[in-house]
C-alpha cells in the first residue's frame, strides 16, 4: 500500500496496511529552511520547498499545508502581521458593526493574496509528490474562527452573549463559511486531496457547548455537507479538550476530526468508531521538549487505543513548535511502522 491508499483507507474507515502519519509542521519546516518565516509564509514557492524538504526527511504519509491562521482573514481585508520566527497573526478586525456584514464580498482565491500563494504551493506539492504523499491543503480558519478575526474576538463573544443580533451573527458566520468553502474548492482544484479548517475558538475552552451548537455548529455542518456533495473531504480541527462537544463534533459529518492532546482519545475513539476518522493527538509539548523514547512510548499507547478497526491517522494534536527536535518527529513517524501494522492484529 502506498501513502495515498493508506490515508484513503483510514479516511474511508477501512484498515490500511499500517496506521498513516500526518505532520502539522509548517513552522518547523520553515525554521529548518533557514529563511525568515515572514518571507516563507508569503511566498508559495518557498513554502512548498520548505514542506518538501521536511517530507524528504520524514517521509510522512500526509502533508498538511498552510501558512498559519491569518490567510482567510487577510484575504478578507484584515491586516496580518508576519514575524520572522513564528506564524503570522491577524491584527485589527474590519467588521466594526454587524450591520456591515451584508457588504462583505467573498474573495476569489486565485487572485487574492495570500490564498493565491497557498494555491501556488499546493500546485507545486501536487506536481512533485502528489502521487507519493497525501496533500491536505488547509482552507485555513473555519466559520467561527474567521468570524472572530473579522469582528474581533471580544466583540463576537459579546454579540453571542447578548444574543441581540443573533441573525446578524449568523450572517457573519455564513459569510465566513462561504469564504472558507470557496477557498477549499480552489485548493482541491490545485491538487489537494483533502482540505481542513481550524476552529480553535469553537472549542469548549473558548465558548460553551450550548453556544457551539447555537452558533458555529450548523455553519460547519453545512460546509462539510456542501463539500461532501462535491466529493471533497473536509477535516475539522478544534483545539483543546473537545469531549464536552463530542456528539456535535461528530455530527458535523466531517470525514476527519483533528483532535488535540487534551481530548481523551479512548473516549473519542469509542464515539467515533465506524463514523469518522480521527487524526491526532500527540502532545506538541512532548514533541518539543520530550525525548525520542518518550515520544515512542506515547505513540505506542495512542496507536494501541486508536488503531483497532481503522479510521485513525497518527499525528500531533495541533501545530508543532518551530523548534521541535527532528529526532522526536522521526520517533513519531517510525512509531507508526513499529506499532501500527494491521497484519499483526
Ligand atoms: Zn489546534
Amino acid at each position: 500500500m502506498d501513502a495515498i491508499e493508506r490515508v484513503g483507507a483510514a479516511i474511508g474507515l477501512r484498515e490500511p496496511d499500517r496506521v498513516p502519519v500526518d505532520l502539522h509542521n509548517f513552522q518547523m519546516a520553515a525554521r529548518v529552511s533557514g529563511l525568515p518565516m515572514s518571507q516563507i509564509f508569503r511566498d508559495g514557492g518557498l513554502l512548498a520547498e520548505a514542506m518538501l524538504m521536511a517530507w524528504r526527511e520524514f517521509g510522512h504519509d500526509m502533508i498538511l499545508l498552510e501558512n498559519g491562521t491569518g490567510c482567510n482573514a487577510e484575504a478578507c481585508g484584515v491586516e496580518v502581521h508576519y514575524r520572522d520566527d513564528t506564524a503570522p497573526v491577524a491584527g485589527r478586525s474590519v467588521v466594526s458593526s454587524l450591520a456591515k456584514v451584508a457588504d462583505l464580498q467573498v474573495p476569489d482565491p486565485y487572485v487574492t493574496f495570500p490564498m493565491s500563494e497557498i494555491l501556488k504551493a499546493t500546485r507545486i506539492l501536487a506536481r512533485q509528490v502528489g502521487d507519493k504523499a497525501w496533500i491536505c491543503a488547509r482552507a485555513d480558519q473555519g466559520p467561527m474562527d474567521l468570524a472572530a478575526q473579522l469582528r474581533g474576538i471580544d466583540e463576537l463573544m459579546m454579540d453571542m452573549a447578548t444574543g441581540e443580533d443573533e441573525e446578524l451573527v449568523h450572517a457573519l458566520l455564513d459569510y465566513a463559511r462561504r469564504v472558507a468553502t470557496r477557498y477549499a474548492y480552489a485548493l482541491v482544484e490545485c491538487g489537494g486531496r483533502s482540505t481542513s479548517i481550524g476552529e480553535p475558538i469553537a472549542g469548549p475552552a473558548m465558548i460553551s457547548p450550548r453556544h457551539y451548537r447555537r452558533y458555529p455548529w450548523d455553519h460547519e455542518r453545512r460546509m462539510v455537507t456542501e463539500l461532501k456533495e462535491h466529493g471533497i473531504i473536509l477535516h475539522l480541527h478544534i483545539c483543546g479538550n473537545t469531549e464536552r462537544i463530542t456528539g456535535d463534533f461528530i455530527a458535523t459529518g466531517a470525514q476527519v476530526l483533528e483532535i488535540d492532546h487534551k481530548t481523551d482519545a479512548a473516549r473519542l475513539k469509542k464515539a467515533a468508531q465506524g463514523v469518522t476518522c480521527l487524526l491526532g493527538n500527540i502532545d506538541t509539548s512532548l514533541l518539543a521538549f520530550g525525548t525520542p523514547a518518550e515520544v515512542d512510548t506515547a505513540c505506542h499507547e495512542l496507536i494501541d487505543i486508536c488503531k483497532p478497526g481503522g479510521g485513525f491517522i497518527l499525528g500531533p494534536g495541533c501545530a508543532i513548535a518551530p523548534t521541535t527536535p527532528a529526532d522526536n518527529v522521526h520517533a513519531l513517524v517510525e512509531s507508526a511502522k513499529k506499532y501500527g501494522s494491521y497484519s499483526r492484529t
